[in-house]
């Protein structure tokens, strides 16, 4: 999708240094971390959001959760233990309207939520 920084991102054709690569996700490094450990596990496909994710897209979604999992133990966070973030819609505090999973880690996370 024209225009879509993630979407760019995916494509390699930014120089934003990824953590991780296959056939159906790249994963980086958040560029403004709220922890120690903040990575975003991006689809190579275009989906807005999870609101916009069919069941087409099961597959992928499920490999996005190991993905992180296996982010998670690269970065050394599995053992402190992490939290996975998906903001779905601007009222949720989604800005970028390419879906992501946030990776957070590091610290100790609030166990509050919203
Ligand atoms: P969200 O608020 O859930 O839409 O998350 C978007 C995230 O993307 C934010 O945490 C941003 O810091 C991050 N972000 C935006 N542009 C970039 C970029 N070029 N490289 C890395 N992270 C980015
Ligand atoms: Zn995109």
């Amino acid at each position: 999708m024209e225009d879509c920084i993630f979407c760019k991102i995916a494509a390699g054709e930014m120089d934003t240094k990824l953590l991780h690569e296959d056939e159906l996700v790249v994963a980086f490094a958040d560029i403004s971390p709220m922890a120690p450990v903040h990575a975003l596990v991006v689809p190579k496909k275009h989906i807005v959001s999870v609101e916009e994710a069919g069941p087409e897209d099961r597959d992928l979604l499920g490999h996005m959760i190991h993905t992180a999992q296996k982010l998670a133990r690269d970065l050394g966070v599995s053992e402190s233990g992490y939290r996975l973030v998906i903001n779905n819609g601007a009222g949720a505090g989604q800005t970028v309207s390419h879906l992501h999973l946030h990776l957070l880690g590091g610290r100790a996370l609030e166990p509050r939520l919203g």
